[in-house]
């Protein structure tokens, strides 16, 4: 069903990640209208509140593409060579840079729910 793809929006958190507000819901009869509409209330409020939290998180969401990369040329690359041992490190090579990131995610969130909660801005 690749109409299904079309109907998901972003996922977006139901409480801020950093000052732990709700965010606010949106009354649509479509399930994709709901999700865009919530997704774009969170990122004002982002932009809104935690102006720094906001640019931070983009980057790192880029950053999320760049293990991809290398990913693709190798399973291209094992494809074309039939070869299994270098479509698993292929695979390996895209879980690796993972782990780290979700681990810097993590202590940077902190980092910003830290200062939300002495300075009132992040
Ligand atoms: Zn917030």
């Amino acid at each position: 069903m690749p109409g299904a793809f079309i109907d998901l929006g972003p996922i977006t958190p139901s409480h801020c990640t950093v000052c732990r507000a709700p965010i606010p819901q949106v009354e649509d009869p479509s399930p994709g209208v709901r999700r865009w509409a919530r997704h774009l209330n969170y990122m004002n409020h982002l932009q809104k509140y935690h102006p720094r939290y906001y640019k931070w998180s983009k980057r790192w969401t880029y950053s999320l593409y760049l293990p991809v990369l290398p990913f693709g040329l190798l399973a291209l690359y094992s494809t074309a060579a039939k070869s299994i041992p270098l479509l698993a490190l292929a695979i390996l090579v895209l879980g690796i840079p993972y782990l780290p990131l979700l681990l810097y995610r993590w202590r940077k969130v902190g980092e910003f729910r830290g200062t939300w909660s002495q300075i009132g801005e992040a």
